[in-house]
């Protein structure tokens, strides 16, 4: 039985303050490792290090996390927004290189929340840096503001129908979470933009010309469990690296 695709999954870099000191950290949710695993693959979490690249020889897809912003630097605004929070230059310098040398490998990707945002800034796209101060609140795109949990919806996406988005989640209206401040602004050239909310906020991605890449502004790994239909990019990401050729 051939063995199952290992997926690298991107961390968030954080201090913790435990009795004996503080630590630099990287952590991630496990709801992203759960539905890696519900889905069939294999994850396995991939640390900001000097050079992160030889570890694609390992990996037969990947996973860009949720976490802070990027600096607004990186696509070159000349101002930054006050909301700006959990910059962290390592993390930036990791995603935003091994981005594009998955890209390169033609390498299945899935973007969660930051992550469609530096797909779209490896591509050289920017970003609005706060999603309320453009569109307003019609749509809130924080919803714990609402207190509504986590799991469940905030507001829904409309997905184009030819996409692969909505071939996915096999319909082009999706009800999704939400839990961000930032958005796509200009979307990168080699990006396709499949769904919007009715703000017209950027909430999915994808690439036409790659084997297998997906953004979505929202979090499927935490609906997943009391939404089913949100495993299915989960497993149609494990299903794409499980066809990816072997290195070496
Ligand atoms: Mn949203």
């Amino acid at each position: 039985m051939p063995r199952r695709p290992v997926i690298g999954i991107t961390p968030t870099p954080n201090d913790v303050e435990l009795g004996h000191g503080t630590f630099h950290r990287y952590t991630l949710a496990d709801t992203y490792t759960k539905a890696i695993e519900a889905a069939g693959g294999l994850p396995l979490i991939i640390p900001p290090q000097a050079n992160a690249l030889p570890l694609l020889d390992i990996l037969d897809g990947l996973l860009f996390s949720g976490g802070g912003d990027i600096d607004p630097k990186r696509y070159g605004a000349e101002t930054i927004h006050p909301t700006t929070y959990g910059v962290d230059a390592e993390r930036d310098d990791l995603e935003l290189s091994l981005l594009k040398a998955a890209l390169d490998r033609d390498l299945p990707i899935f973007c969660i929340c930051r992550g469609i945002q530096v797909l779209n800034v490896a591509l050289g796209g920017d970003l609005y840096q706060d999603v309320a101060d453009e569109f307003g609140n019609t749509i809130q795109h924080r919803q714990q503001v609402e207190g509504i949990p986590k799991e469940e919806p905030g507001h829904s996406v409309q997905a184009n129908a030819d996409s692969l988005l909505a071939r996915t989640y096999e319909s082009t209206e999706i009800l999704v979470n939400s839990f961000h401040h930032q958005a796509i602004h200009t979307a990168a050239n080699g990006l396709s933009v499949v769904a919007r909310s009715s703000d017209g906020s950027i909430e999915g991605v994808e690439m036409p010309d790659q084997r297998w890449v997906l953004g979505v502004q929202w979090h499927p790994e935490m609906m997943f469990r009391a939404h089913p239909e949100h495993l299915r990019p989960f497993a149609a990401l494990v299903e794409a690296s499980s066809s990816v050729p072997a290195v070496g």
